[in-house]
């Protein structure tokens, strides 16, 4: 959070992205937008492993990345099987993202990868640098070479997930992870963990080796904030999400049911959320409108990762403009391409009718902020 909050106040391209990215997710959350897709969203993943060859632990090996890439998949996909220890009054909001992730096979330049970087650095940990007074050069200086990172893969075609040793949080504690929401600069989108929190076997390490760290930041990358809203306990703000109840702060550890909060009772807290801070056994599902957020994000700043994995929409209005074209010429192309480009012709209208939506959503959201 601390760097979309930087990013808001330095720059004002982000400031307008957000706006529109916030407005479209408003569309899918009151259900004025319905998704498009049907199909799994799979996305393929870059894993950026950056390590001081002095200290061999976070030159982590290929299992401990692949069994990342597996809690993920069970993760965003409510196939996990602690699932089940969700409490009953929230079990029928518990989603199925229709997201799943795969490790890259082939690289931007269209070669063979098995989709891990290894870079060596002179550095022996990195720091998140997002505070008033540290300058912007020295931030995310893990994606860069020139810094003594990695540079990213194109990020319209990649999750980038960088993995290295972290520093300490602004507050001086200890850096899981963190992440870049949509809308921000390409060379630094992705998300960064540090090894230790990073998959379930190897350098992994309690209570943060089950590889929800992870799953927490690319939840932040498909657009869901902190189910409490980073208030700071005020109750004033929440995560823009219908169906997470308002909570005052962040849970640590392993909370008891319930936990009540922001006058959230009897069932308060939703504590085992992914987007909530307690230990990665404590925490077990996303929302059916944390789902909406990230299908919004998925058909809008991040419709580019679609592309290839994308399945094609329904097919029955096409069968239909068919059928009624076969009965008004007796079959006659020239009708039914006529019937085709009217139903083209209203697509655009309607998609230029949703840029409109948007852009008006920018203004009010800037006014808002
Ligand atoms: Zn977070």
């Amino acid at each position: 959070m601390v760097l979309h909050r930087a990013l808001l106040n330095e720059s004002m391209t982000y400031r307008a992205q957000r706006a529109q990215i916030e407005n479209r997710a408003l569309q899918y959350e009151t259900a004025r937008i319905s998704p498009e897709r049907r199909g799994v969203a799979t996305i393929p993943v870059v894993v950026h492993v950056v390590h001081n060859p002095e200290i061999p632990e976070q030159n982590i090996g290929d299992e401990q990345i692949h069994s990342q890439i597996a809690v993920l998949n069970r993760d965003f996909r409510a196939k996990n099987p602690d699932v089940s220890k969700v409490p009953p009054v929230w079990r029928s909001l518990v989603a199925d993202s229709m997201v799943e992730f795969r490790i890259a096979t082939v690289d931007p330049f269209g070669e063979p990868t098995d989709g891990i970087v290894r870079v060596e650095t002179h550095r022996r940990k990195f720091e998140i640098c997002a505070s008033p007074g540290c300058p912007a050069s020295e931030r995310d200086q893990v994606k860069s070479s020139a810094a003594g990172g990695a540079d990213a893969w194109p990020s319209d075609r990649y999750l980038n997930i960088w993995v290295c040793q972290l520093g300490s949080t602004p507050g001086g504690g200890t850096l899981l992870g963190y992440a870049q929401f949509p809308g921000g600069p390409p060379q630094t989108d992705g998300v960064v963990i540090t090894h230790s929190c990073f998959g379930t076997t190897g350098t992994a390490q309690a209570p943060f080796d089950g590889g929800r760290t992870a799953t927490h930041e690319i939840g932040h990358w498909l657009d869901l904030f902190h189910i409490w809203g980073d208030d700071d306990g005020a109750c004033s703000n929440d995560d823009k999400v219908a169906d997470t109840p308002n909570q005052a702060n962040a849970n640590v550890g392993k909370p008891g049911f319930p936990h009540v909060s922001c006058r959230n009772g009897p069932n308060g807290d939703m504590f085992m959320n992914y987007m909530d801070y307690v230990d990665d056994d404590a925490m077990f599902m996303f929302t059916q409108g944390q789902r909406e957020r990230m299908n919004a994000c998925l058909e809008g700043a991040r419709a580019s990762l679609l592309v290839g994995g994308r399945v094609a929409p329904e097919v029955k209005p096409e069968m239909e403009v068919a059928a009624v074209g076969g009965a008004l010429s007796g079959g006659n192309g020239d009708m039914q391409r006529l019937l085709q480009d009217l139903q083209e012709s209203e697509k655009r209208t309607k998609e230029l009718l949703d840029s409109l939506h948007d852009a008006l959503g920018l203004v009010a959201g800037r006014g808002g902020r």
